[in-house]
């Protein structure tokens, strides 16, 4: 039977447990299988749990097959060197997280693996960059923290033509609001920290594609060592049972708050996709399921102090991390973004004022609220 995604979140992958009929998934902590009959082991992504979740992602991204990572990080680094060698260049969409700009930047050169950061949205561009020994397209939309929307299709077109892998990181998006494979993406990384995790208190990573890829990944990922524990694991699968009530009442209130903000005399921009005055609102409505995530961000008027609007507020919380059930702020400069070349980072928009906000799931009044209070006190 082909299942909504409501109900993929509750009932896909999961395993029966055969011997006391309990209702959920067991967890099973072994380290050590008996040989004789099994080559399970935690680091060749193959135990129960592991499985399992494994399982409900890849169903939920309508995948062939998935792996589970320590942290997103870890996800999107053994993609990459499990696919990459010596002398390869990869494509990358200029605004990404933080700390994949990072990797790139200081592990890529080690393995003479060439890379450009290049302008996605234009096709000349792309092709200006594209070499006999490019392998990998790699772009993330709606992007951290500037939300940019990155069309998928036209990337994924791109790469079919250029015999190129491409990877997403829909990490903003969920499974919820979008499911890049249906579009012709390879590979669909995510911080399963964020949405898939949804509580900040799991740190986890998941790549999901087809068996092919997915297996290679897999192969040279158990050299790196980078698996997530048994309890982990098991803590995730829970957790992506209220998966899309969470997203779907995050979707509302972000689009309430942005709403908000984007007529606020002391906010000089709003970043959201679900706006319609958003540069790439119709590409995302066309690409995403009818909700455009929880995160907006939005740059404070000149004449304020980020730091002393982030202190004066009651409910949003100051915070590295997003997607977690409470809403939390940061300053990416301070944070994601914090590695990044000042002048290269101003100039993207990546600014002393710019706030990002993870709109959680509280009463989007409250939250309104809370954010006109601190607006008025230090406006
Ligand atoms: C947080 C984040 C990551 C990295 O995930 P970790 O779980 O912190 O390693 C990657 N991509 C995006 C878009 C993120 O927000």
């Amino acid at each position: 039977m082909s299942k909504k995604l409501g109900t993929k979140c509750i009932h896909s992958g999961g395993i029966s447990d055969e011997k006391y009929f309990g209702n959920i998934t067991p967890i099973y902590p072994s380290i050590t299988y008996d040989y004789l009959k099994s080559d399970v082991y935690p680091r060749y992504f193959n135990t129960p749990n592991q499985l399992s979740v494994c399982k409900k992602i890849a169903e939920l991204e309508n995948a062939e097959d998935a792996v589970l990572f320590g942290s997103g990080l870890a996800a999107v680094a053994s993609s990459m060197f499990s696919l990459l060698k010596t002398g390869d260049h990869v494509i990358l969409q200029k605004s990404l997280y933080g700390g994949t700009i990072n990797l790139v930047n200081t592990e890529f050169k080690k393995f003479n693996i060439s890379f450009d950061y290049v302008d996605v949205s234009n096709k000349e561009k792309l092709e200006s960059y594209l070499n006999d020994n490019t392998k990998i397209i790699y772009i993330e939309s709606p992007s951290n923290p500037l939300l940019s929307i990155t069309n998928i299709r036209a990337i994924s077109e791109f790469a079919k033509q250029n015999n190129l892998i491409s990877i997403i990181d829909n990490t903003f998006a969920s499974p919820v609001n979008q499911n890049p494979i249906e579009f012709g993406i390879d590979l669909v990384i995510h911080s399963a920290t964020k949405y898939l995790g949804g509580h900040s208190d799991i740190l986890a990573g998941t790549v999901c594609g087809s068996h092919e890829l997915i297996s290679s990944i897999k192969k040279s990922g158990l050299n790196f060592g980078s698996n997530i524990s048994e309890y982990v694991a098991w803590l995730l699968e829970r957790s992506i049972k209220t998966l899309s009530v969470r997203v779907l009442k995050q979707n509302d209130n972000a689009l309430k708050v942005a709403l908000f903000l984007s007529g606020h005399k002391l906010i000089n921009k709003v970043y959201y996709p679900g706006l319609e005055k958003h540069e790439n609102h119709n590409i995302a409505k066309d690409q995403m399921n009818g909700g455009f995530g929880g995160m907006v961000s939005f740059e404070l008027n000149d004449n304020m102090n980020s730091d002393d609007f982030v202190k004066s507020l009651k409910v949003v919380q100051p915070t590295m991390s997003l997607a977690g059930v409470e809403s939390t702020i940061t300053s990416p400069i301070q944070t994601s973004h914090k590695k990044m070349d000042p002048v290269e980072r101003d100039k993207i928009g990546i600014t002393k004022n710019l706030l990002r906000l993870s709109v959680g799931i509280e009463d989007a009044d409250d939250l309104i609220k809370d954010l006109s209070n601190s607006l008025e006190i230090n406006g």
